[in-house]
């Protein structure tokens, strides 16, 4: 069974962070939960 990550948070660090951990290695199972309505807006 492959690795999840979840991520709290999708405004700027949160797509930062997945982004990264999706180079680092491509086979992850990534999860990003925001609570608003709107994702990866702040910078
Ligand atoms: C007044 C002001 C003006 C700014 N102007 C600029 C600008 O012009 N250009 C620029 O580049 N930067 C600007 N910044 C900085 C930029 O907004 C921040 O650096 C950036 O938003 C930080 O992103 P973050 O993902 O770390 O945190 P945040 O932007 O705080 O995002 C956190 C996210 O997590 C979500 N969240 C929190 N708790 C939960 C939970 N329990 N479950 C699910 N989701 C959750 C929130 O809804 C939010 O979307 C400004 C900041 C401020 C305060």
């Amino acid at each position: 069974m492959g690795k999840n990550v979840v991520i709290v948070g999708g405004a700027a660090g949160g797509p930062s962070a997945a982004a990264e951990a999706r180079r680092q290695d491509p086979s992850l199972s990534i999860r990003i939960i925001e609570q608003g309505e709107h994702v990866s807006f702040a910078a």
